[in-house]
């Protein structure tokens, strides 16, 4: 699709699946909402340690069924050996899901570093490079404009993404970030060291600025000083929402200014903010089933 400036533009959604009906009700509601606007795939997130193993399978399931999206399973290397991450990534594309995002995972709360399963894969390259064994050809990965907190610096962090995609990963989506700056960097100094695959920024749409900041504490994302500020005031005079959706459609904005052609949803089932601001960079809604003639 193009936006009204004649800018290429295609969009995804991340969802996490539920743990009660409630929350059922709520990723339906979500997926609803969203399915209009057509984005070229949507991903279902995976539990830490493997936790919601039997969740994200159903999720899948679910959306694959009563919407007509392409789906992108997330999959982790944790608590799970070799055969067992694969058999997951076989049911996946059983259920007729086309693409993976292929993780290491966390290390579980309360350890400090990650420790891979005696049978299992050690980290993300050798998953890609396992699930393409197995003949899965969609694949993408992490990347992190601000590197991952493993990482001693850029520079090894860039060549991790590039061990990812030489496996055979087409494409990354990264780590939220609210400086542009940030990611533009980023795409340059991968650029530099070879990387052709496309790399989509992921945009985490602020529904609460409290839940963002412990989200971005635990993955090393940098919140600039001007957006504390911004918030401090906007909560003063009840206009968080409004800057939620100011900022996150500028922001977008500014990256697709930049020749960015893809933006992935961070949308943790909350469906308005993601749609509004689509709709503020020109993502116009389609006939049901548009979405499903792209390809994941
Ligand atoms: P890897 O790419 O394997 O790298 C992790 C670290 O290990 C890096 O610092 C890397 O440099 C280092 N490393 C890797 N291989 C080597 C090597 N051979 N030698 C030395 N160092 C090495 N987590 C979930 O649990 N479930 C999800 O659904 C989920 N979805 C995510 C989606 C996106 C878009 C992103 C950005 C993250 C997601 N995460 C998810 C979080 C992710 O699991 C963590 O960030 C995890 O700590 C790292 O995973 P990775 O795939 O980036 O790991």
């Amino acid at each position: 699709m193009t936006d009204p400036s004649g800018r290429s533009l295609s969009i995804s959604f991340e969802f996490f699946p539920p743990a009660t009906p409630n929350g059922a009700m709520r990723l339906w509601r979500s997926v609803e909402r969203l399915a209009p606007l057509a984005p070229s795939f949507v991903s279902v997130t995976y539990g830490a340690g493997g936790t919601t193993r039997d969740r994200t399978r159903n999720a899948i399931k679910a959306i694959l069924e009563r919407a007509r999206l392409q789906v992108a399973g997330h999959l982790t290397c944790v608590g799970a050996t070799r055969e067992e991450t694969l058999e997951e990534a076989d049911g996946y594309r059983k259920l007729g899901a086309r693409r993976v995002v292929a993780l290491r995972g966390d290390p579980p709360k309360g350890a400090d570093r990650f420790e891979p399963h005696p049978d299992g894969f050690r980290n993300a390259a050798e998953l890609v490079t396992g699930l393409r064994a197995a003949g899965h050809d969609r694949i993408s990965v992490a990347a992190y404009p601000e590197r991952h907190p493993d990482s001693a610096d850029l520079a090894e962090d860039l060549d991790n993404l590039k061990r990812k995609l030489d496996a055979g990963a087409d494409s990354a989506l990264t780590q939220f970030f609210f400086d542009n700056d940030l990611f533009l960097r980023f795409r340059d100094a991968a650029a530099k060291a070879g990387i052709t695959a496309p790399i989509h920024p992921g945009i985490l749409p602020i529904e609460n600025f409290g839940k963002m900041r412990r989200f971005a504490a635990g993955c090393g994302a940098t919140i600039p000083d001007w957006l504390v500020t911004a918030y401090g005031n906007a909560d003063e005079q009840g206009m968080t929402e409004t800057l939620s959706r100011a900022i996150c459609a500028e922001q977008c904005d500014g990256l697709l200014a930049e020749g960015v052609e893809h933006i992935h949803f961070y949308t943790l089932n909350n469906p308005d903010l993601p749609y509004d601001v689509c709709r503020a960079i020109g993502v116009e809604p389609q006939p049901l089933g548009a979405a499903a003639a792209g390809g994941a």
